[in-house]
């Protein structure tokens, strides 16, 4: 059988992930594939490591991209803080806090699980009454922006909880790097994970991560090796410390790893708080327009995402010939609901690149247009 190569149309990216690719960084990613560990390719990570620092506003020291998608930087922050018979307490407000119970429970640790109504944010409030009624929680786990619901935790009042009580904090800031203001250092988290393909507007499959000192102590001092291999971070610094010397643990995702740091250099120009007012006018502009063709909101305004905008499918309207259509006639992809909200709900992002005036211009006009 000839199969011939692959050549995808270009479609307009309004879902939960991945995000339009700006053209700069598709074209980082055709530049010469060097070798990993080449000087110039040791000096383009130096480099990531420092624009990563920028983006999750932290200088610490053990912060750098995972080679793998969000969901692996999720797990290196897990096994490499939990050891078995540990306990952690995970908020769950949307898909993303159920995945981190998985995480905790094949770390050998238990999960003591703390449900919030999907759509809305986690309270401060019943996190603090947990912390207080179970005494040995190592560590506190919660999804700053909940991709499945577009609600926005506050990061900076969990982690101090952590630190209040005594715990480590993770965070799941897959949507949130570059959308909304994420400030590693003032808020004092422990672990904190993202992705590549949201607002950073990157190819999907590498995780920045970031660990406190507080972290990196708890990782040293572990009884148990790390259960992972590829994610025990003793090892992965090996390769990504600092100092030129360089041992040998993958091989990196070369051309993949220029896309970021083109994504990066794009960032810092732009600037962090420039990007974040960018997505908050963005958003501003995609509700009044989607308000006017009557569709409702899932999250209140006051906590909801920028970049993530889940709204109610309204009556009558079919969700799956709806988003079919926007794609056929339009290139146009938005995403469906997950889980308690499949079939309820359509997700719209703003994310990266893709949140602009003439992406906002012709969803609103292509969706009046599929729902009339
Ligand atoms: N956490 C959140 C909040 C996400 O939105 C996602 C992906 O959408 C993930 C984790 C997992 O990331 P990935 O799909 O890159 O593995």
């Amino acid at each position: 059988m000839a199969i011939s190569s692959f050549h995808p149309p270009l479609r307009t990216l309004m879902g939960p992930g991945p995000s339009d690719v700006h053209p700069r960084i598709l074209e980082a990613l055709g530049r010469p594939t060097l070798g990993h560990l080449d000087p110039l390719f040791v000096g383009m990570m130096d480099e990531t490591k420092a624009l990563l620092k920028y983006a999750f506003q932290t200088s610490n020291e053990l912060t750098l991209p995972i080679s793998a998608p969000g969901s692996a930087g999720m797990e290196a922050c897990f096994v490499n803080l939990l050891e078995p018979g540990d306990k952690a307490l995970v908020c769950v407000n949307g898909v993303f806090g159920n995945r981190m119970i998985e995480n905790v429970t094949r770390c050998g640790a238990t999960a003591i699980r703390l449900d919030f109504a999907w759509g809305t944010a986690v309270e401060p409030a019943a996190v603090e009454a947990a912390l207080k009624e179970h005494a040995d929680i190592k560590v506190l786990a919660f999804v700053h922006a909940e991709t499945s619901t577009g609600a926005l935790s506050d990061a900076e009042a969990l982690c101090g909880l952590a630190k209040q009580y005594g715990c480590l904090s993770i965070v799941d800031a897959v949507t949130s790097m570059g959308g909304v203001p994420l400030l590693v250092d003032k808020w004092q988290a422990d672990a904190v994970y993202s992705g590549s393909q949201k607002c950073l507007s990157c190819t999907p499959g590498l995780s920045p991560v970031t660990f406190s000192s507080a972290a990196v102590d708890a990782i040293k001092a572990r009884k148990h090796p790390v259960q992972s291999w590829f994610l025990d971070m003793n090892l992965i610094l090996g390769y990504w410390g600092e100092g030129g010397k360089r041992a040998y643990h993958h091989t990196a995702p070369v051309n993949a790893l220029y896309g970021l740091h083109e994504s990066l250099v794009m960032l810092q120009e732009e600037g962090l708080e420039n990007a974040w007012q960018r997505h908050a006018t963005m958003h501003s502009a995609l509700a009044a327009g989607l308000e006017s063709l009557g569709v409702k909101f899932v999250v209140a305004a006051e906590q909801r995402l920028p970049q993530l905008n889940s709204v109610y499918i309204p009556d009558g309207v079919d969700d799956a010939a709806t988003r079919q259509y926007l794609l056929a006639n339009h290139n146009l992809e938005i995403g469906a609901g997950l889980g308690d909200l499949a079939g309820k709900v359509w997700r719209i992002g703003l994310m990266g690149y893709s949140a602009k005036p003439e992406n906002i211009r012709l969803l609103l006009s292509a969706l009046a247009e599929a729902m009339s």
